[in-house]
């Protein structure tokens, strides 16, 4: 409505008093001719007003409600930005703020009053990059919304990343206005991305079996523990577990500088960096003695949470500490930080010790003097070694896909594997001599030792031999047997051997009751032999009378050298005097046939005496004792005879 008829009511409400006191005083003051149109041109004029004033009256009720209805449309758009967890500001086209949200005041610390008319400049942490401001005003200039990310600062100068939708506002002319933003916290996804993308770089190094303290830079370098303000120290166990040796720090330079310390686990120092070396710990007040608190000391750090690395078998491997610049105990979040770091870094380390014993293995497995052979829970050949291949004569290719049989030598019976089968299903093992047959056919004695792997389920999933060929320790034990138990001149059994066969054999005599017959002979006048055509003469000789002594024995006789010209025969199989006597008669009639050796005639006789178990004596001593008196009898009565032991015994 024009403004002027909006204000004609008044004026004419201003007027009708003026008319009606015109009227009181003068009468009417013109003709009732004139009066007359006057009035009704009054009256229709004051009608009119009247109209147009409840006109402009249902237009500002319409006005009003379109009002009400406008605002309640626009109510949801305010809730949303009162109440959303998004910070949302609004401003002018200098960037000056003129509206914040409740969630903007949170979370920038700052107050409605602080923030509104400030530049929105106030909250950027200078740490996002020139470029990206570049792009966003070169895109809102053009009058585009701009997507984007920057790092804004909080009232208590921490920064924090932001994802962030900014919008020119136009006016109904396409004009500038203002600009409105919509910005999220991200930094948090953005820790919990980095946090998965460190522990997979640190997971591919692993794979990789990059060195430790290169696996343990790269957890560390984790921008997660920036934002912790957790500040680790890693400490590493030497391989002979004597000692703690310091392995990373990346963020402490200070303690970096102690790079070549050293500490032997069992001392005080190594127990002062944390109160019990297997169980993690708080310390507010670390010892200032221990150098390595000291150094933190000088990087600023107030207390320390220490975790343990225990390795596979529980021994410590290593120790991690989190150095703090405050006193407080690590907050849960900050816990589960630590416990997720240590974890890894347990895990690296048990994988770097399993990956040296493996070397190690491989090593060995290599270099071995001993043969190894992997094969399924079928006999299968899976994998063998360098020295499986000396020793067998197969090689690898040869050997592999083939079954275990193939080395059989047909040396043992049904029972021997039924035997090693059932030790190896009840223990899991066997340890045990067998003959093996090398490519070549050759036969071969070898120690071998089985032990079985398991599947998840309990079933045999590898048998893992590991074998020597022991042929010639074999011969050289028999050479050592034969050493100890022979006469190096003549090959049969010396005195120590003999004396331990009677014992065994007075043992089985007396628990089968029978006789044993010992028979004790000299030779007759053998020195002048010696003396007559020397020495070595004399060792044929006597390499003669042994061969021509055993040449008289049955199978069950044992015959023996005691040493020098005197010789021993042991009866068994319950000899009775009669047979012992034709024995050594036997004997005595072959040694005293003439020896021809080197073209040299030699005539001895022999003197025997002999003696009987149980009937002389009942230990192998006294027996030997008792016929040995019967043969100087027989020396004494004249030599070349036998005379039987008169000796009772007691
Ligand atoms: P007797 O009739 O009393 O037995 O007289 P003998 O000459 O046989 O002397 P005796 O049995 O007392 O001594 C054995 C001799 O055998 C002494 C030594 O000269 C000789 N003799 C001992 N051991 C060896 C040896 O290993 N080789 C040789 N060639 N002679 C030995
Ligand atoms: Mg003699």
């Amino acid at each position: 409505m024009p403004r002027f008829f909006k204000h004609l009511p008044l004026a004419f409400l201003a007027f009708l008093p003026l008319l009606a006191a015109s009227f009181l005083r003068h009468g009417p003051l013109v003709h009732s001719a004139v009066w007359m149109p006057v009035s009704a041109l009054l009256i229709s004029l004051l009608i009119l007003l009247v109209a147009l004033n409840i006109r402009r009256q249902r237009h500002l009720t319409h006005l009003f409600k379109l009002a009400s209805s406008l605002e309640e449309r626009l109510l949801p758009f305010h809730t949303a930005m009162q109440q959303a967890p998004l910070s949302m500001i609004i401003t002018d086209t200098q960037a000056n703020i003129q509206y914040v949200n409740p969630f903007m005041v949170k979370r920038s610390g700052y107050s409605e009053g602080e923030l509104v008319g400030k530049n929105a400049r106030m909250l950027s942490s200078g740490e996002t990059s020139q470029d990206t401001y570049r792009q966003m005003w070169e895109q809102l200039s053009q009058l585009q919304p701009w997507n984007g990310r920057f790092s804004s600062r909080d009232k208590s100068g921490r920064s924090y990343l932001e994802q962030v939708w900014m919008a020119p506002v136009l006016d109904e002319g396409g004009n500038l206005r203002q600009f409105v933003s919509i910005k999220q916290d991200i930094s948090e996804q953005q820790r919990t991305l980095e946090h998965i993308q460190m522990q997979n770089s640190a997971l591919e190094l692993l794979t990789h079996n990059a060195p430790l303290p290169r696996i343990l830079d790269t957890i560390f370098a984790s921008s997660t523990l920036d934002h912790s303000g957790l500040y680790p120290v890693a400490f590493l166990t030497s391989t002979d577990k004597q000692n703690l040796h310091l392995a990373s720090a990346p963020a402490l330079p200070h303690v970096l500088e102690q790079s070549a310390l050293s500490l032997p686990i069992d001392s005080h120092l190594a127990r002062t960096l944390t109160q019990s070396l297997s169980r993690p710990g708080f310390n507010a007040s670390p010892d200032l003695q221990n150098p390595v608190h000291a150094a933190a000391r000088a990087d600023g750090m107030h207390s320390y949470w220490s975790e343990p690395v225990l390795d596979s078998s529980g021994f410590l491997a290593g120790l991690v500490l989190y150095y703090r610049t405050s006193k407080s105990l690590p907050s849960s979040d900050e816990l589960q930080l630590i416990g997720n770091m240590t974890d890894l870094i347990r895990l690296a380390v048990q994988r770097s010790q399993n990956l040296a014993l493996l070397q190690l293995a491989e090593t060995v497995y290599h270099n071995s003097n001993e043969a190894l052979a992997v094969n399924d829970a079928n006999g299968v050949f899976i994998t063998v070694n360098p020295a499986f291949t000396r020793i067998t004569g197969f090689s690898q290719a040869e050997i592999i896909g083939k079954d275990f049989t193939l080395l059989h030598s047909n040396q043992h019976d049904a029972t021997f594997y039924e035997r090693m089968n059932t030790r190896l299903e009840k223990k899991g093992r066997w340890k045990g001599e067998i003959w093996a047959r090398r490519k070549n056919g050759e036969l071969y004695p070898q120690f071998v030792s089985i032990s079985n792997t398991y599947n998840a389920d309990g079933s045999v999933r590898f048998r893992v031999s590991l074998f020597a060929d022991i042929s010639q320790q074999k011969a050289n034990e028999e050479q050592i047997w034969r050493q100890a138990n022979f006469d190096s001149l003549t090959g049969i059994a010396n005195r120590r051997f003999f004396i331990s066969h009677l014992e065994h054999a007075i043992h089985t005599a007396t628990r089968q009751q029978q006789r044993l017959g010992l028979l004790f002979i000299d030779l007759d006048k053998f020195k002048p032999i010696n003396d007559r055509y020397g020495h070595r003469h004399g060792d044929h000789v006597l390499q003669e009378v042994a061969q021509r002594i055993q040449k008289q024995l049955r199978e069950a006789d044992f015959c023996a050298r005691l040493g020098g010209d005197e010789f021993v025969v042991l009866l068994e199989g319950n000899p009775d005097l009669e047979a012992a006597m034709r024995i050594a008669q036997r004997i005595k009639d072959s040694v005293e046939q003439v020896i021809t050796l080197d073209g040299i005639d030699s005539h001895l006789s022999l003197s025997c005496g002999i003696s009987f178990f149980p009937q002389h004596a009942n230990t192998a001593e006294k027996l030997i004792h008792e016929a040995d008196n019967a043969m100087y009898q027989a020396k004494r009565e004249g030599r070349s005879q036998v005379i039987v032991s008169a000796a009772p015994n007691d």
